[in-house]
Formats: structure tokens, sequence, C-alpha cells
């Protein structure tokens, strides 16, 4: 039997959690929970200038918006560095690494001597075989004794194999001179210590899987499975940048994109199965495999990502959608409706997420629902309250008020009087929605009916009826 699958998600905190990350956790999040394994959260806070306790905030909160939970506490990689000076230290105790005196002054002599040559400027340490009786009392960093003949050959699940001369690469720092350990020991160790069986992480790592594979095989570890995933272009074939959608996800969070959306819209963005698009979180979690991710960088497109998002609208339960709605205004600083607004809400749902791409859209719809009397037509409504809009909306309400409450009723009443008016329903429409709504554009003015109840839809129409007579 295979091990459990533990997968990890290690961003480095200088800044906040950008699409590209995103993805990637939620691919290495995907293939843990679809596998009943295990996927954890590691902060790579080892540069301690770049690090901010702000950034790995924003990173722990972006994914919480996004729904990607991880097992178990964040790790933190800088609280780590004896445990990677430790593993350092035994590399160097069973000769798998030595201790360089070289100094700067030597090691740039060394390569412009290289370049003259017309050599390979890697550097070579002349330490690598010295017998420790020669050793200074001087200051040294523990390098990798790093093989020089054959080749490493990366098997990638995504890129195939991809081999690397090992004459290519030098005997690369463990430790430097003050005996803290590098960025790369650290990723090796932790990812063991972790028992991270796959690492799936964008392909501007897969140079460094080469290095790091030499770590595992010095210590004699299983190496894990690698997935080394193209990045984000944007729509133009180009380097995501700010101008493509290369933002924070609290930015999308801010727009109103479900986060259900979202997840989804993430996952095709690199990766496919068959040519399903619209998915839901158990389908992806079934379906996600390494096999399905493209070796071509996927392009970033914001049409796709709201014709998504207005599907993962349309389909989330009325309850658990008035609920995200909330959330979205608690998150932007907006007023959450409350009593019959919060009801009136409620109750427009099902009518509200039909066509909604995003939360903002569907609250402009729900402006009917969520406003109080008097309602202040806008402009272009007002127009629609003219005399005549005024007169038919007067003529019209008593026939209303002897209406049952039923959709069937309603749209029975509106016709008749239209027919005994020799109008069509549209020209009530208009003078309709104004008193209803204030806007030109609304919900259909049954379903707004409907939502409102008999008493205030009358008051409504009265109001607006009475207008400008007052
Ligand atoms: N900390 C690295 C980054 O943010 C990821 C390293 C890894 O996944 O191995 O790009």
């Amino acid at each position: 039997m295979s091990a459990p699958v533990v997968t990890r998600f290690a961003p480095s905190p200088t800044g906040f959690l950008h699409i590209g990350g995103a993805r990637t956790a939620l691919f290495n999040w995907l293939y843990a929970r679809g596998h009943g394994g295990t996927f954890l959260l590691r902060i790579e806070d080892t540069d301690r200038e770049r690090s901010t306790p702000e950034a790995t905030a924003a990173i722990l909160k972006g994914l919480e918006w996004l729904g990607l939970d991880h097992d178990g506490e964040a790790v933190s990689q800088f609280a780590r560095a004896d445990r990677h000076r430790e593993v350092a230290l035994q590399m160097l105790e069973a000769g798998h690494a030595y201790k360089c005196f070289a100094t700067q002054e030597e090691i740039q002599a060394f390569r412009e001597a290289a370049k003259a040559e017309g050599r390979s400027t890697l550097y070579r340490s002349p330490w690598r075989d010295a017998d420790p009786e020669t050793y200074p009392d001087a200051p040294y960093v523990v390098r990798l004794k790093a093989p020089r003949e054959g080749a490493t050959v990366i098997a990638d699940k995504v890129q195939g194999d991809v081999t690397i001369r090992n004459d290519q690469l030098d005997d690369m720092v463990l430790l430097r001179s003050d005996s803290t350990p590098v960025y790369m020991l650290a990723v090796v160790v932790d990812d063991y210590d972790m028992g991270v069986t796959h690492v799936i992480r964008g392909d501007d790592h897969l140079n460094n899987a080469a290095r790091q594979m030499m770590i595992y095989t010095a210590m004699g570890w299983d190496l894990p499975t690698y997935a080394h995933i193209p990045l984000i272009h944007g729509p133009d074939g180009k380097k995501l940048s700010k101008r493509h959608g290369a933002l924070g996800v609290e930015e999308y969070q801010q727009m109103g994109y479900p986060a259900s959306g979202m997840r989804n819209y993430l996952a095709r963005l690199g990766w496919s199965h068959g040519d399903d698009e619209v998915f839901t979180d158990s389908q992806a979690q079934a379906w996600f495999d390494l096999d399905g991710i493209g070796k071509s960088p996927a392009r970033f497109d914001f049409k796709k990502l709201e014709n998504l998002c207005g599907h993962h609208i349309a389909a989330t339960e009325d309850a658990a959608l008035l609920h995200e709605v909330q959330e979205f205004l608690v998150a932007t600083g907006q007023p959450v409706p409350e009593g019959v607004h919060l009801e009136r809400l409620g109750a427009a749902m099902p009518v509200l997420k039909e066509r909604a791409k995003t939360y903002p859209e569907l609250l402009e719809k729900a402006y009917f629902a969520l406003s109080t009397r008097p309602i202040e037509p806008e402009e272009k409504a007002a127009k629609q309250l003219d005399a005549e809009g005024r007169t038919l909306l007067s003529e019209l309400t008593p026939h209303l008020q002897s209406a049952s409450w039923t959709r069937d009723a309603l749209e029975a009443a509106a016709n008749d009087f239209a027919a005994a008016h020799d109008i069509k329903f549209g020209k009530m429409a208009g003078p309709m929605r104004a008193a209803l709504a204030g806007r030109a554009a609304t919900p259909s003015v049954f379903d707004m009916m409907m939502v409102l109840g008999q008493e205030e839809t009358l008051a409504r129409l009265t109001d607006a009826a009475k207008g400008g007579q007052d």
C-alpha cells in the first residue's frame, strides 16, 4: 500500500496571497483532500528582512476566505533553524558535506580566472577533499559534497523527466559562516520532517528541485513526488501582471466573487478534466490528479472567472447564499441588513441569484428589498413617474388591493387591468418598477411584489402615485 498523501503549501510571507500562490495552494489542497491525505501549511519566513507578520496574516486570511483549510498548525520555517543546522552537521559528520574556508575574495578570484580561461565559473572549492589537519582557525561555510559525475533526473509529474548534468551544479552552501542554514536546506528538512509525499509548486522552483534532491540523497531519505506547475500568464500570453489580475486574493473577495467560483476557476487554470468547466468542490477533489495539469502556462481570463462565478451563485442554496452575501458585506465594511430587510433579501434569493456574477451585482438587484419607504427614484426611474405613470399606478392599486397575493393572481390582475385600459403590460411595468424599487432595471415586478408582500407593495405604489402632488 502506498503511503498516505501529504501535501503542503509553503508561501514566503513577503506580500499578499496572489493568484498564483492561491492556485498552488488549491492544487495541493485538492490533491490531499481527494486522496484522503493531509494538507499542511508552512510559512517560509527565513528571510527576516522581507518577511512580515502582516503578510503572514494576509496569507492566512486569503486561504481562509478561499476555504482552503490546512491540517494542524501552520509551521514556521524560521523557528526550525536548529533542526536545519542539525541535519547539515549530520551531513558533515557523514562526509556528505565539508567545511569550506574560502573567502569571498578567493571565490571572486577563482571566477575571474575561470572566465579569463573560458572555463565554467561554477565555484570548485579546494576544501572539498582537504585534510582536516590543514583546516585553519578561520570562519567557514558548510558545503554539500555534490556529485560531479552523472546527472540528476527530476521525474516530474508535469514536466516529465528533467535531466540536469551534475557538473552544472556547484557544491551549494548549507550553513553560512554564521552557521545559519540556507533556504534550500530548510525546505528539504521541513518537507522530510513534515512527511510531505508530494511537492506541488510553481515551475520557478524546478531548478531548485535538482539541488534539493541531492540533499535527500545525501541523507538517504526517500524523494517526494514532484509536480512543477507552469506559471500563470495574462490573456495576451505575457507574464501575469497587476493589469491582468495578478492581485491579492482579498481583492477578489472585495470585488464580490464567491469563493466557490474562485476555486472552480483556479482549478481550471492549468488543470482540466475532460470538458468539465463548472464543478463542485467534491467533484474537483474526486477528479483532481497530477496527470490533468497542463505543461503550458494557463492564461488568466476575467470573463471566464465571472461566468463560472455566475454559475456558482445560481447553484448555491438560498440560505447559504444569504450567509455568503452577509459575510461579503461584513468583509467590505458595508451595513448588513436586519429585520424585515434581511427577511426580504432572503425571500428574494431565488430571483436574485439568477444571472448575478458577483455579490455586488446581486445586491444591486436586491435594492428593492433593502430599501425603505419613501423610495427615492433614480433619475431614469423618476421619468416613469410622470403624470401618466402616476395615474396608471393610482388606478391599478385598488385592483391589487382586492387580488389574492399569489403570483398567478397578481399577473392575472395586471393583465386584466392592461386589457381594460387598452395598454400593453410593458407600459405599466416602468412606473411599477420605479414605484417598487426606484430603479429602471429591476427583477420582475411580480417577483418584487411577492417578496414585498401586499401591504408594502400597496404602500409603495400609493406613495409613487401621490408623488409630486404633495
Ligand atoms: N516559499 C516558496 C515560494 O513562496 C515555495 C517553496 C516550495 O514550495 O518549495 O515560492
